[in-house]
């Protein structure tokens, strides 16, 4: 169940931190004396490593596309200026070419590539036999299947200086974020991809500035391994994601605020009375195992019944009873109606699916 990747641990990348590595600078490189500014005032808000768009991939045409190899240059001024080391987004093979060229000390790979198997497989061969440090985005869409295939792609070119970026995902339902942060995601990543340091994005999740610092700190109780966070010098005139980026000293109130969280407890006696607690929770899962088992094969047995009667799958105004029955349970006792009814909704929707092969087997 488990991806097998060769992983360096972040440690081993050769930058300097503490805690979690905060990547932060601009959307976008858009002049020597913007990039040169933001990155002055992020060395000193807490950053630890500078990030800048220099090709932009924009939804529509004739919007600013970034600066390409000349915003490479100003980077690479801010790091001879700040001691701050760089990061670029790369999509293509001659972004990557270029970033080698200018010694780039770290690259990502935008949500927009990572959805395409093909631009990911030309970035992965283009960087066989580098060392770089490679991030990779979520793909836009809520797909954890294709985000671990990139990161396999380019583990087998030989980068293993690797790890992911959970930036939200589109979302056909309205969200108060830009992208759904669909945390499940992300857990089911860190759970597959063990020892592999996973970074978040709370800039372009969230889409605006207010929300951002609390994302920030969930995402540390997350236990993700850092931040990307955009800053602009003035934040009003970017040419891209004004809405979303902080100026440096706005940025260093948000990265004071944050809270790092301990991975594991080193107190014995909390360690103790966690653990007691962890096993009865594990004996009601084991409960629930067994439950859902009993249900599953009532539910088989009630397909029998419904062939038998020649009955539709599906009994509309049952559904209705046994959602609204467990939502209302759900209210009396203080729980929340809509986490009832997305836990029945996938047990009704996994019985259909267990009578389905039953009531159109042969008589
Ligand atoms: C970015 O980091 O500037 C960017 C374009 O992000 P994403 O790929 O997450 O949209
Ligand atoms: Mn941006």
């Amino acid at each position: 169940m488990s991806v097998d990747l060769d992983i360096t641990p972040i440690k081993d990348w050769g930058f300097e931190f503490d805690g979690p590595l905060i990547i932060a600078g601009p959307c976008s490189a858009e002049s020597r004396e913007q990039v040169l500014e933001t990155a002055k005032g992020v060395a000193k808000s807490g950053a630890h490593m500078l990030r800048a768009g220099i090709w932009k991939p924009r939804t529509r045409p004739n919007c600013f596309e970034g600066m390409g190899e000349e915003g490479l240059k100003w980077l690479v001024e801010a790091r001879e200026v700040t001691g701050m080391p760089i990061s670029v987004e790369t999509a293509n093979p001659e972004h990557v070419e270029l970033c080698l060229k200018y010694n780039v000390d770290l690259i990502w790979v935008g949500a927009r590539t990572t959805v395409n198997p093909f631009a990911v497989q030309a970035l992965a061969d283009s960087l066989e036999g580098s060392d770089i440090p490679v991030l990779v985005k979520n793909p836009i869409n809520p797909d954890v299947e294709l985000w671990i295939g990139a990161l396999e792609r380019l583990n087998k070119a030989g980068v293993t200086k690797l790890g992911a970026i959970h930036r939200g995902f589109s979302s056909a339902r309205a969200t108060e974020y830009r992208n759904a942060p669909n945390w499940r995601i992300f857990i089911e990543l860190r759970r597959r991809c063990e020892g592999m340091p996973i970074i978040c994005d709370p800039s372009h999740l969230c889409g605006k500035r207010a929300l951002i610092p609390a994302v920030a700190q969930k995402a540390l109780d997350l236990l993700f391994d850092g931040l990307m966070i955009e800053s602009h010098i003035n934040p009003d005139v970017a040419l891209s994601d004004s809405k979303q980026q902080f100026t440096p000293d706005d940025l260093a109130k948000v990265i004071a605020d944050l809270k790092p969280r301990n991975p594991a407890a080193t107190d014995e006696n909390f360690i103790l009375s966690i653990e007691k607690e962890r096993i009865r929770l594990g004996e009601i899962d084991d409960q629930i195992v067994d439950l859902l088992d009993e249900r599953m094969q009532l539910s088989r047995h009630i397909g029998e019944l419904k062939r038998s009667r020649g009955l539709a799958l599906l009994q509309p105004a049952q559904w209705k009873k046994t959602a609204e029955r467990r939502v209302e349970e759900a209210e009396k006792r203080g729980m929340d109606a809509h986490f009832m009814l997305r836990v029945f909704q996938y047990i009704h929707e996994e019985s259909l699916r267990q009578q389905e092969d039953i009531i159109a087997g042969e008589e």
